[in-house]
């Protein structure tokens, strides 16, 4: 640590990082565990970002596995030449839509590497275990195509069926060379992929999207911990969301599912209590025509309302949540409309990074007069207003997916069904004690994630096997006690 931190600049931090990463994995490993809130912004978002945009700059050593367009045919000897052959976790990008930054090409591999250092570290996958890969098809990103450092294919994106071809390729022969239990995590692909992937693999692949599920599922659980100050149960409530991308419909139909498990109602009754504005105003039933497949499930009848600010209004909603990466939406005027009708109005400001956020902590409990119950995707710190301390949650992504990656891997499960991330969310909420909901905390404090992971994993295991969707038998009577066990520690061995 004391030599990290003779590194002043977050990038500099994060090349010592991989150096070390390459050089002593164990004691990387050791100093992310023992240093996680510190470390996680470098290895992770936001220096990860900033990695990626300069990869072929500051590029020593090739980190994971790259498919191009030009090993079509040969992509299961590709993988053969993966030196470990036991694989539990791929975490797969195109490079399209890396982070908030667009198309980076194939420059995105920061990001399969980054995600899977949290698969071990916060998680306990063992890192033999662990394969980033990145797929280049190409870049659209005219400047990296003129940069004299970018090391990846110096064409446009190819699309369409070349595209699909290369990708179902690549998804039978990760099958066919690891086997059924391997997990293959979707990162950072760009909307009109992203749905369609998970869509058409989940089937047949143990495929699980972060940026869609995980993010639903970590979001969910801040709700369902809100709902110990709110009262009541999910269906009570009225939400309403600013963006309808990934994110948005993503958590929305989570949260329909929820409702509908606890109501004992069909999920297209409890979508009503869900509503989502775009970047053309509310989505109402007089715009399908034009709506994308993934948004029309919300379109109600409703008459047309152009803003936020009158959908506030007119839908009265009990919790709102931002995730349209447009920063500075939860104006004043948003906040005390949402405030004039709750007592404790639910505000989550989803978009990243910090700059995006759709109002700051303090903004939400300044213009709420103390009362909002608020958490952001970008980290703020602890909030006094009126001689009273608030303390925001961060609804950070790497609640969930590490625990929820170590239950499927323990288990061997061999395919994702909603009722694991509906379990994952129950898991991370009960992790939230009275002492945190005092505070208006919604997450559990952070230091403690790996002990999250691993209820989080016990949860999921379970569901796993009463699906009957588990092949690692027997079922181990305490689930928790048996995910620790399995949880890879960097410590020396002892030959004593
Ligand atoms: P996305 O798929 O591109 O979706 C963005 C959505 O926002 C689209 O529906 C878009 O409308 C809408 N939008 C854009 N500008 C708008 C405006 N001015 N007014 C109203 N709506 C507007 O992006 P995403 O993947 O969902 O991510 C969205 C944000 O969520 C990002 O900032 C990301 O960092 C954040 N996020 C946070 C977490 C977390 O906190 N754990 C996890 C994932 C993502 P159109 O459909 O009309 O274009
Ligand atoms: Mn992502």
């Amino acid at each position: 640590m004391m030599n990290l931190q003779q590194h002043h600049l977050p990038l500099q931090k994060y090349m010592a990082l991989m150096d070390l990463q390459e050089r002593n994995e164990r004691l990387f490993y050791k100093l992310l565990i023992d240093n996680v809130e510190e470390l996680l912004p470098i290895v992770y978002t936001p220096t990860v970002g900033e990695a990626c945009q300069k990869y072929g700059s500051i590029f020593r050593r090739p980190q994971g596995l790259f498919i191009s367009l030009k090993e079509k045919g040969k992509i299961l000897e590709v993988l053969k030449n993966w030196p470990e052959r036991s694989i539990q976790v791929i975490v797969v990008t195109d490079g399209e839509r890396i982070l908030g930054l667009g198309d980076l090409g194939c420059q995105g591999m920061g990001i399969p590497v980054g995600k899977l250092a949290l698969y071990t570290a916060l998680g306990g996958v063992r890192p033999s275990a662990c394969l980033p890969v990145t797929i280049d098809v190409g870049t659209n990103n005219e400047q990296l195509l003129k940069d004299e450092f970018y090391i990846g294919l110096r064409q446009k994106r190819a699309t369409g069926q070349e595209y699909d071809d290369l990708l179902n390729e690549f998804m039978c022969a990760v099958k066919q060379n690891f086997g059924e239990k391997v997990l293959i995590q979707f990162e950072d692909f760009a909307n009109h992929n992203a749905f369609s992937l998970l869509a058409k693999y989940g089937t047949t692949h143990l495929v699980f999207n972060d940026d869609i599920q995980g993010t639903a599922a970590v979001v969910l659980a801040g709700v369902v911990a809100a709902l110990k100050i709110l009262g009541g149960i999910l269906v009570d409530h009225t939400f309403l969301f600013l963006g309808a991308g990934e994110a948005g419909t993503g958590i929305a139909e989570l949260i329909a599912l929820e409702m509908s498990k606890q109501a004992k109602a069909p999920v297209e009754e409890t979508r009503k209590k869900i509503w989502l504005v775009d970047s053309k105003g509310l989505i109402v039933s007089s715009r399908k025509d034009t709506l994308q497949h993934f948004k029309k499930p919300w379109a109600h009848e409703h008459e047309p309302v152009k803003d936020l600010l009158n959908a506030v209004k007119a839908i009265k909603p009990t919790i709102l949540i931002g995730s349209s990466g447009v920063g500075r939406t939860f104006t004043k005027e948003v906040i005390e409309a949402v405030s004039s009708f709750n007592e404790r109005p639910v505000i989550m400001a989803l978009s990243n990074p910090t700059s995006q956020s759709e109002c700051t902590a303090e903004e939400a409990y300044t213009w709420s007069k103390g009362k909002a119950i608020f958490a952001s995707g970008s980290p703020f710190g602890p909030v006094r207003y009126n001689g009273k301390d608030f303390v925001p949650g961060q609804a950070n992504n790497a609640y969930i997916f590490p625990g929820f990656g170590l239950g499927l891997v323990i288990s061997g499960t061999i395919r994702v069904h909603d009722e694991m991330l509906l379990a994952a969310a129950e898991g991370l909420a009960g992790q939230v004690t009275e002492e945190n909901i005092e505070k208006g905390l919604i997450y559990p404090p952070f230091q403690n994630i790996r002990k999250i992971s691993a209820h989080i994993a016990a949860k999921v295991a379970a569901k796993a096997y009463d699906l009957g969707l588990a092949s690692r038998l027997p079922r181990p009577d305490n689930l928790v006690k048996y995910a620790e066990s399995c949880m890879y520690s960097p410590l020396y061995r002892n030959y004593r």
